[in-house]
């Protein structure tokens, strides 16, 4: 049916139509909110929104029963019972502003670093960590360190960029569009339009996942890869593209670090490093005056090949050289990679000729004039039309870094890195590694009453930007940039309350947290957490953790272990900021940002987060917050929105700046700038230019609109780094040669895991051996974002309940049909689940779907709610730590580089179960957080629920 009649049959339905963004998922999509008599009657996707187009998924319309739920909370509350009993007394917020002012201001004064400050997939990450850094603590992060850090961090670092947020497939152009790890909510509404695009231009999609559902399901071709052996795969096709000498030469040289010289001086302090001139810049070998000059000299033909001698006489090579010789090995031969990845050797040879012939035999050029940061003029723009995405299931592995790494080595050596058809990057990315800050945490950066002395996240260039005191011990609570995982660059959040328990590597006063549900499936180790939580000092009689303030909309799990609730709004009765400052939703044609506004006034005691954190900013005096007189600068969120400025006419949103309105990017604030907004659907919008359009990394007319955006003061072309000197440089700390030297218990464990070109080894869950036999995963289903559509009645409609599903011929081996119920065991825990067959999955994988399971009580449901008592979580299954070592040590179970969470790496043993009627293991019930009459034993569309 056409757009004009469908539009000619609907009969309006409500008095007036908003405009707002989505917040059912990470996606952003716009939408419009009809509102009749004061409520809220019909969600639909906005049909000019950039990034939906008018789409809208199951959990978008499903926003109304998000927004109408029983669980959301009704006024600020302090804990009256011990923790976890759900006892509550609602409270005023001047009592709970009070009481939380008094906990933060002791804490500031006397030892700033006693607050851990940690958020979950907030969407204001730029307003909380801002504050977190005007408050003085080290101890700051959202969720990306138990998320996909692994797939950001490798991105920023290899190529100035990553996929989703950073930058997206050509979707109007690609030929050949292969996915890796991604199930089926990840980037929602944008990939499942992509896709409908190349399946309408008939363009050939790979998807290499060990579970066919969702966007695997209408893949031209599954992959059925064993988990945590992606990157083995990526590099087989690497052998084989260099194999066969299908890469573009001219690409690289022009674009990436290949004819960088590495200096070749084992067991000195500069080994593995570039060589570089007296100005810190790299050199090349030019081959026709065959000397060492300046990366970007004028008119040199570097080499990519051979050993030079430089000029003080040391030797180096071209990092190419290194990069060909470790591929061309035979240990990532197809034949190799295939007993470990379980794609035979004939499919892995198919794919890399496929990837090669799309990219060099379909080229696609654009006649478009540019001219590159190096003023040479081109004509157009060469497209080599293979595209690459990836998420989590790559990334949440213990070597996901260096998957994701080798996944963009790929993307670079057949030129197809923000070129027509490939991976493109959305702004303000690419970004090079310089534009980034270095971490802030160390001693000397913070002190009692005093703002950190700059962001808390960034990516150290060497060990000598860890934060540690000078015997080497981290100073951040998560242990972030120690020697532990020295390139978190989001943190690890899933380390906080294990560590915060021990009081490793010190104990804390105060921890903060924002929609994180740390209590449940948010947490490794789920039962182990909440012990900690509970548990009390011997002495003392208090909590390990004192004090515990949490902000959240819902009754979730984590609320009934908080001492001082802060009540949040839903997400449509707030202001928010969808920030080129944070995670932006820009295009790679478009730069892009957002808000939202308050659709319908909260008929609740509730406030929105980040004005609250801002009324706490005030209160507390913290600089930023107020001005010389301590009085405040901000009335509330929508305030700060408009009027802060993070540098001189730079402020959280780009549109509409300027007194009158009229500057993009950079200009004065603007008091009417959030009516504008509104006014335009709620999004901006600005187009760059066609000549700045591909080839951003390199294109100096892209350069100059990110300079006259205000992404950047000046211009900042990106220069690929395939073989990575920040990874080498803790190589030699690990060595020995150079500081500050790695501690002898992590050399071993950096020299395996650091090496500057990507590697692949086993994840460290392949330690578990034959006694675990299987992979268990994880994978979000389509209608439901985490556990955010609990409470949700239209959504849990479509998941009350999970299962495990096993595949067909363990199923046969095992006795399992579906219905049956098996126990599940890892090394640290047993569960007892229902199962379900399934054909379409890799034969050594289990998985379910991802926080289905609920603890009985929370989230409003009913104490006989499947979810409670059939629905499971696997985190059960998961330790944050790894088995010991006989050494003493356990390392966190993560990235050693990154930090990432391991969620992925779980092995497991099943067997068949008794029929039972509910799964295990079983846990006390939480009492009334959502009281009985509150609670209708059934809820309608349109039933007056609100209260
Ligand atoms: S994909 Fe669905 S839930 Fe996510 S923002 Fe878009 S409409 Fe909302």
């Amino acid at each position: 049916m056409k757009y004009e009649s469908r539009a000619a049959l609907s009969r309006p339905v409500a008095d007036e139509v908003r405009k707002t963004t989505c917040y059912m998922c990470a996606c952003r999509c716009g939408i419009d909110v009809h509102i009749k008599d004061g409520k809220i009657r019909y969600i639909e996707g906005n049909r000019d929104h950039p990034v939906n187009r008018g789409v809208l998924c199951a959990k978008g319309s499903a926003g109304i029963m998000q927004h109408y739920a029983p669980a959301r909370l009704r006024a600020p509350m302090k804990r009256v019972g011990p923790r976890g009993s759900g006892q509550f007394q609602e409270i005023s917020w001047e009592e709970a502003l009070e009481t939380a002012t008094s906990w933060l201001g002791e804490v500031r004064a006397r030892d700033p670093k006693k607050l851990a400050f940690f958020t979950g997939r907030d969407q204001s990450q730029s307003l909380t960590g801002f504050w977190a850094q005007q408050f003085g603590t080290p101890n700051y992060a959202a969720h990306g360190g138990f998320c996909s850090v692994n797939m950001a961090a490798a991105g920023i670092m290899t190529i100035g960029g990553a996929f989703w947020e950073f930058g997206a497939p050509d979707w109007d152009r690609t030929k050949l569009f292969v996915l890796f790890g991604v199930a089926e909510d990840h980037d929602s509404n944008p990939i499942k339009i992509g896709i409908s695009k190349l399946k309408a231009r008939g363009a050939r999609f790979v998807s290499v996942n060990p579970i066919r559902t969702g966007y695997s399901a209408v893949a031209d071709n599954w992959l059925g890869i064993r988990p945590g052996t992606d990157g083995l795969l990526i590099l087989a096709l690497v052998h084989e593209l260099l194999r066969t000498r299908r890469i573009d030469v001219d690409y690289l040289v022009r674009y990436s670090n290949a004819p960088w010289l590495v200096i070749d001086a084992p067991g000195t302090a500069d080994h593995g490093l570039f060589a570089r001139d007296a100005d810190g810049k790299a050199l090349i070998w030019e081959t026709v005056t065959e000397r060492a000059v300046a990366e970007g000299s004028r008119g040199a033909r570097p080499a990519l090949s051979g050993r030079y001698t430089l000029d003080d006489g040391r030797s180096a090579v071209p990092s190419f050289q290194l990069l060909a010789e470790k591929y061309l090995d035979p240990r990532y031969a197809p034949e190799r990679a295939a007993e470990a990845t379980g794609i035979d050797a004939d499919t892995i040879r198919g794919l890399a000729s496929e990837i090669s012939r799309v990219a060099f035999e379909e080229t696609i050029e654009i006649d478009q004039p540019w001219t590159d940061f190096r003023g040479e003029r081109h004509e157009s723009f060469v497209g080599r039309p293979v595209s690459f995405h990836a998420m989590r299931g790559i990334s949440a592995h213990s070597n996901g870094f260096q998957t994701a790494r080798a996944l963009h080595m790929l993307q670079v050596l057949i030129g197809a890195v923000d070129c027509p058809g490939g991976f493109r990057f959305e702004p303000p990315y690419p970004k090079p590694i310089e534009a980034h800050p270095t971490p802030h945490g160390k001693a000397e950066h913070f002190g009692s009453n005093k703002p950190l002395s700059g962001p808390h996240l960034g990516f150290p260039r060497g060990p000598e930007d860890l934060l540690i005191d000078p015997q080497g011990k981290p100073t951040r609570i998560d242990k972030a940039f120690s020697w532990d995982a020295p390139i978190s660059a989001h943190g690890l959040m899933h380390m906080v309350i294990a560590n915060a328990h021990a009081g490793d590597p010190y104990p804390v006063d105060l921890l903060f947290l924002y929609m994180a549900n740390m209590a449940w499936n948010s947490s490794m180790n789920t039962a182990g957490v909440i012990r900690m939580l509970e548990d009390k000092d011997e002495v003392t009689g208090e909590y390990r953790i004192p004090k515990i303030i949490y902000s959240d909309a819902y009754a979730s799990e984590m609320v009934a272990y908080a001492d001082l609730i802060l009540p949040d709004t839903t997400y449509l009765e707030r202001h928010d900021c969808i920030s080129l400052l944070d995670r932006p939703i820009s295009e790679p044609d478009s730069v892009q940002d957002a808000i939202r506004w308050p659709v319908v006034e909260p008929d609740r005691d509730v406030r929105g987060f980040q004005s609250v954190l801002i009324d706490l900013g005030t209160r507390l005096r913290l600089p930023g917050f107020v001005d010389s007189r301590g009085q405040g600068l901000y009335r509330d969120y929508a305030h700060y929105i408009v009027s802060h400025e993070r540098r001189p006419g730079i402020g959280p949103l780009a549109g509409f700046r300027g007194r009158n309105g009229d500057r993009t990017g950079r200009g004065a604030a603007n008091p009417d700038q959030l009516k504008r907004y509104i006014e335009n659907g709620s999004f901006f919008v600005a187009h760059i230019p066609p000549e700045a359009r591909f080839f951003k990394h390199a294109n100096s007319a892209y350069q100059d609109f990110a300079v006259e955006m205000g992404f950047f003061d000046k211009p900042q072309p990106v220069t690929f780094q395939l073989y990575s000197e920040i990874l080498q440089k803790f190589r030699l700390s690990a060595e020995g040669v150079r500081e500050p030297v790695a501690p002898a218990t992590h050399r071993g464990r950096i020299l395996s895991a650091f090496d500057p070109l990507p590697e692949w080894y086993a994840p460290f869950g392949e330690d578990d051996g034959e006694e675990f036999p299987l992979h268990a995963l994880t994978q979000r289903p389509m209608a439901m974002y985490h556990s955010w559509g609990s409470m949700n009645a239209w959504l849990r409609q479509i998941h009350t309940q999970n299962a495990l599903f096993v595949p067909g011929m363990l199923c046969d081996r095992l006795g399992l049909s579906d219905g049956d119920w098996a126990w599940v065991t890892s090394r640290h825990g047993r569960i007892r689940v229902p199962v379900a067959r399934m054909e379409a999955v890799n034969g050594d994988t289990v998985w379910t779907w991802n926080a289905i399971g609920k603890r009985r009580g929370a989230w409003g449901l009913s104490t006989d709610a499947p979810e409670g008592n059939k629905g499971f979580l696997l985190n059960h299954l998961i330790n944050e730590l790894l088995p010991p070592k006989g050494d003493g040590m356990r390392w966190s179970n993560s990235d050693p580089v990154t930090g990432q969470a391991a969620w992925y790496d779980l092995k497991v043993r099943i067997e068949k179960a008794e029929p039972a009627e509910r799964s295990e293991p079983v846990f006390m019930e939480i009492k009334a957080l959502v009281p009985d009459d509150r609670r209708p034993d059934e809820l309608r569309y349109g039933q007056e629920w609100s209260q």
